[in-house]
């Protein structure tokens, strides 16, 4: 349903209510080169899902890292001459630095130009804890700064 790309990186499996945060997190607007977008294309899996892929762009395991945050069960595959030559997961990143907003308003990072930093504090609920004032958020409702 979207076309296929000689080389690059295609992020398969995206809930659909979350491409808009992979498009920000990977900073996918201010790509050069082509970005093809399927949004809300069945999926047996998962009812429906979305899919991006980017021509000519590969991305660092810490910049694939970040989607996580949002979408932890995306799969990567890395295109080469059309073909898959590897195919990856994402994995949380034990320290969240400057992606997600703390939910405290009281908090420093909300109140002084200074990036946020959390690690998670409960990896099988997906439960990140602000390295600064402690609050607690699930992942599922994050918000991205
Ligand atoms: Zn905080």
């Amino acid at each position: 349903m979207v076309a296929a790309i000689e080389n690059g990186t295609v992020i398969d499996h995206i809930p659909s209510n979350k491409l808009f945060q992979v498009v920000r997190l990977l900073h996918l607007d201010l790509q050069k080169s082509a970005v093809m977008v399927g949004y809300n294309l069945p999926s047996s899996k998962m009812g429906n899902k979305s899919i991006i892929k980017i021509a000519d762009k590969f991305f660092s395991d810490a910049e694939l890292n970040t989607l996580s945050v949002v979408a932890p069960n995306v799969t990567l595959c890395i295109i080469r001459d059309f073909e898959v030559v590897e195919k990856k997961c994402v994995t949380l990143p034990r320290t969240i630095t400057g992606i997600v907003r703390c939910a405290n308003p009281k908090c420093i990072t909300n109140n002084e130009p200074m990036p946020t930093r959390f690690h998670v504090s409960d990896a099988e609920n997906g439960t990140i804890q602000c390295d600064y004032c402690e609050k607690e958020q699930p992942l599922e409702t994050v918000k991205l700064v």
